[in-house]
């Protein structure tokens, strides 16, 4: 049997291959067989290049349908896609090109002087261009080759992707996933989130990351569903292809910048089906005012680059409601446990780490065989790097990342508390606890605060009324009211950016 993924979703398009795939806010339509014919062109284009097993095919051009082509050609072909981030500059191509030595590269065509160097540099003998609006030499040279094409045979344990983590905590980390793990994550959601014949899926997310490349695109493709398409995220046009849409998955950025958008109403999203988001954490605040202005109730799942997803809130009422505040229940055939650090398992209620096993976990970091063991346990579970709990119902709540946790005095300081109580002052958007060194207490939180639009907010009161209702060690040393958090591409906030800045202030 071949199990490589690229089979699983050709084999799930619809019997009639002139129906439309993909539509952009372009106004451009990609029937199915157009996404048959051009995976085979540029997946002979790849063979023909004569590269050996197990290559890597690292690509760094702006969203387009052929980048996306070039992903689901590279699966066919047998190779290995390795995804980078857009706003990557020399320094960060070079490590990552260094580091995956790619037989093939991929990059914008106003890019093709800076990357080639690097790329040549590093032995890469391949490098081909990709503009968003079909142009670069990828597609000249595959205009070339037959759109007849033998799906190459993969195992299930055979590479199909190395993903670099977001470089939230540090720097990124290339997570090896196996056609095994793609496709029984894609298959597991297909049931979990209960895709049905004629769902369109609107796309609006960055295709370098499990959440947009995986997700969404192998959500939409093994159900045979049109996509959507929109080259960047906006919140007028989401809200404008509702009517002719069912799915949408997004960060909480994303919810946040429709929820300012007059145009987001009942009315608006009355043909949808199911709203996704992950990522990051969504605010209570964001999931109850979407519940108000639209009717439909988030469901907020959790994931990460080395597992894909992992937990999911329930999508059928009969498996309990969709709760904010928590990442729901973990996906058939993933195990989850929280462990403190001696080892110990956790009842419920109690926080510790989220440990996780399943067809869905990684293989390892790219070349780093000792950071791959350490993050995996005695027994072959992977370490989450997330702290949280399971509770009662057997939700489960992340309440930070180990890294993020402060541990003040002797005393554990779990970010995401402070953050909810902060969260729910009156004038506050949002807010960011972090820990800072200090000479007494080796280290202390402190609250890094964004004032809603209109709202005045002075530090004082804030921590006034966190030491009339909290804990005093919980309390934040300092406050700080700022315009803005510092975020990744992916709207996840930047802690070490933060703990960056404010380290100096009690020396
Ligand atoms: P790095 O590992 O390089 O520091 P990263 O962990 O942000 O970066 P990703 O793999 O893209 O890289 O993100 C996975 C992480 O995102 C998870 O470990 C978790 O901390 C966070 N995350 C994902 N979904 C949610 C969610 N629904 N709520 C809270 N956090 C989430
Ligand atoms: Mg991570």
């Amino acid at each position: 049997k071949n199990h490589n993924l690229f089979a699983a979703l050709r084999a799930a398009f619809p019997g009639d291959l002139d129906e439309i795939a993909v539509e952009t806010d372009e106004e451009l339509a990609y029937s199915w067989r157009d996404l048959h014919r051009a995976t085979a062109m540029i997946a002979n284009l790849l063979v023909s290049l004569k590269l050996p097993e197990g290559s890597r095919v690292a690509v760094q051009v702006e969203k387009s349908v052929e980048a996306m082509m070039l992903y689901l050609a590279t699966l066919r072909a047998g190779y290995v896609f390795l995804p980078l981030n857009t706003a990557y500059q020399s320094a960060e191509i070079g490590y990552f090109i260094g580091n995956a030595e790619p037989a093939v590269v991929v990059c914008s065509p106003k890019n093709f002087g800076w990357v080639s160097k690097i790329a040549f540099q590093a032995g890469t003998k391949n490098v081909f261009t990709l503009g968003d609006d079909r142009t670069g030499s990828l597609l000249d040279r595959a205009a070339q080759h037959s759109d007849r094409h033998e799906v190459a045979v993969k195992g299930e344990d055979d590479l199909a992707a190395i993903l670099y983590t977001s470089g939230t905590t540090g720097r990124s980390k290339g997570a090896m996933l196996t056609h095994g793990n793609l496709l029984s994550n894609a298959q597991v959601l297909k049931d979990y989130w209960g895709w049905v014949p004629g769902d369109v899926l609107i796309h609006a997310l960055p295709i370098f990351h499990v959440h947009g490349l995986f997700v969404g695109i192998h959500g939409a493709l093994i159900n045979g569903s049109r996509m959507i398409w929109l080259g960047k995220f906006d919140p007028k046009k989401v809200i404008a292809a509702m009517p002719r849409a069912s799915v949408f998955m997004g960060v909480p950025t994303l919810y946040v910048r429709m929820l300012q958008e007059p145009a987001l109403d009942r009315e608006a999203a009355r043909n949808m089906r199911l709203f996704i988001a992950g990522s990051a954490p969504l605010l209570i605040e964001t999931f109850n005012e979407w519940r108000e202005r639209t009717g439909h109730t988030i469901l907020e799942r959790y994931g990460m680059s080395e597992t894909i997803m992992l937990t999911s809130n329930p999508y059928r009422p009969e498996q309990g409601e969709r709760r904010g505040g928590t990442v729901g229940f973990p996906l058939p055939g993933v195990g989850l446990r929280i462990r403190d650090d001696e080892g110990n398992d956790l009842p419920a209620e109690e926080i510790g780490g989220i440990q996780v096993r399943g067809p869905n976990v990684f293989k390892g970091y790219w070349r780093m065989p000792e950071k791959t063991a350490e993050e995996f346990t005695a027994d072959g579970w992977f370490k989450t790097g997330d702290v949280g709990k399971v509770d009662g119902l057997g939700y489960v709540h992340i309440v930070g990342r180990s890294k993020d946790l402060i541990i003040s005095g002797g005393y554990n300081v779990y970010p995401a508390e402070i953050e909810g109580f902060i969260n729910e002052l009156p004038g506050v958007a949002e807010s960011a606890l972090v820990g800072v060194p200090h000479p007494d207490f080796g280290e202390v939180g402190i609250a890094v605060v964004i004032a809603k639009a209109g709202a005045k907010l002075e530090p004082e009161p804030i921590l006034a009324t966190l030491k009339s209702r909290l804990a005093n060690f919980k309390i934040p040393k300092r406050c700080f009211v700022v315009s803005e958090l510092p975020r990744n591409t992916m709207g996840k906030v930047q802690k070490n950016l933060l703990r960056e800045q404010y380290k100096g202030l009690f020396e």
